[in-house]
């Protein structure tokens, strides 16, 4: 604190000066010194914060009536007294939180205060992105499809071309930042924090004559109708950006995205797993025992495969690059995983039944292994 220079040597104003001096002697400091006219200049931006701290004490009367009769102490937390230092570059709130932001409200500040200036009265603002849904089959997200989405954005007033009217000028109260600070005291500690400017409603101009499409906001809504190619191989869940098709950024700044979570609807046969298709075949007990020719569905209709005689249940067989494509993947395409199930008959006839009975008679221990296993671990190698 010691090294502390005086605040009114800082501003370069004498103990006397009223608000309105202290203010234009601010305004040139900061411009001189502002970061985004010195890039990279280590002593403009020491002199820059210097400046902001000296006036923001030195602009609020009761902090100065503190700092006249204590100096820095006053505002020193390890004094114990004053008034926890400097909330607003604490950043409670405040738009003085970050230098980036100091930048854009000064610069927003010298819009208004200095006229000629050619920055931005409100700093660019980024649109909005915008989420929506789709919903497609499970084969559109196999193989890919162009779907038609329609959703409401917020965009730039077509009428006004953004400008919100004509005779548009720089709010005087807040000069153009749409914000301005408010100290808010709190147990004998003050936060500062920055709020909309109510006489411009946070837009930092006042209009004129106000467009009538618009209402003077610059922005208005449409109804925006887009196709979306969605990539084969796509999965449930996952996302697809269109860049800048979001609500578009204001004074200047960019458009947000459109975001569409797709949802793929369930198949009645098959289930996938990254790019692997599953599916289940039912298989009669004779195909099962003796083996057969059987049709597999695939996504692009049946195909033919040879069951091995003495297939069991559960088994499973692959159908290599029938599964999903890749996403991207130029034609690469996972696999076909399906499993099989035996059915057994159920409403035999007598005559069906004494032939099974005649077949299981036939049946010795070397034709059912598994069985066989299974009792003599119950009942032991007696
Ligand atoms: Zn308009
Ligand atoms: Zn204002």
């Amino acid at each position: 604190m010691a090294d502390k220079r005086d605040y009114y040597e800082v501003l370069g104003v004498d103990k006397g000066a009223d608000a309105s001096t202290i203010k234009k002697a601010y305004y040139k400091l900061a411009k001189q010194y502002h970061p985004d006219a010195n890039p990279g200049d280590k002593v403009a931006e020491e002199k820059f914060k210097e400046a902001n701290e000296a006036y923001e004490v030195l602009s609020d009367s009761d902090k100065r009536a503190k700092y006249d009769q204590f100096g820095h102490a006053a505002f020193d937390p390890s004094m114990g007294g004053g008034d926890g230092g400097f909330g607003g570059f604490g950043g409670f709130g405040g738009g003085f939180g970050d230098f980036g932001d100091l930048g854009d409200i000064l610069g927003g500040m010298f819009g208004g205060a200095f006229g000629g200036s050619s920055r931005r009265r409100n700093g660019p603002m980024q649109g909005e992105d915008i989420g929506i849904g789709v919903t497609i089959t499970f084969e559109e997200a196999a193989f890919g499809v162009k779907k038609d989405v329609s959703y409401s954005r917020i965009c730039k007033c077509g009428e006004c071309n953004g400008a919100g009217g004509s005779g548009v000028e720089t709010c005087s109260t807040c000069h153009g930042t749409g914000q301005v600070r408010r100290v808010q005291r709190m147990g004998g500690m003050s936060f500062q924090s920055t709020v909309a400017c109510d006489a411009c409603r946070g837009s930092g101009k006042t209009i004129q004559n106000p467009c009538s499409k618009c209402r003077g906001s610059g922005m208005t809504r449409e109804n925006k109708k887009l196709t979306v190619s969605i990539p084969a191989g796509i999965d449930h869940g996952e996302r697809i950006a269109l860049r800048s098709q979001g609500n578009d950024g204001r004074n200047g700044g960019p458009s947000g995205d459109l975001i569409i979570t797709v949802s793929v609807k369930r198949h009645n046969i098959f289930e996938r797993d990254g790019y692997t298709l599953y599916c289940e075949v039912p298989l009669t007990v004779a195909e099962a025992t003796l083996g057969a020719e059987i049709d597999v569905p695939t996504l692009e209709g049946t195909v033919k495969y040879d069951i091995p005689e003495g297939t069991q249940a559960g088994s499973r067989f692959t159908l290599r690059g029938k599964g999903i494509p890749y996403v991207n993947g130029n034609g690469k395409r996972g696999d076909l995983v399906f499993s099989v199930t035996v059915e057994i008959p159920k409403g035999l006839t007598e005559k069906q039944k004494s032939a099974m009975r005649a077949f299981a008679d036939s049946c010795g221990e070397s034709n059912y292994a598994k069985h066989k296993q299974f009792f003599k671990k119950i009942f032991g190698q007696k």
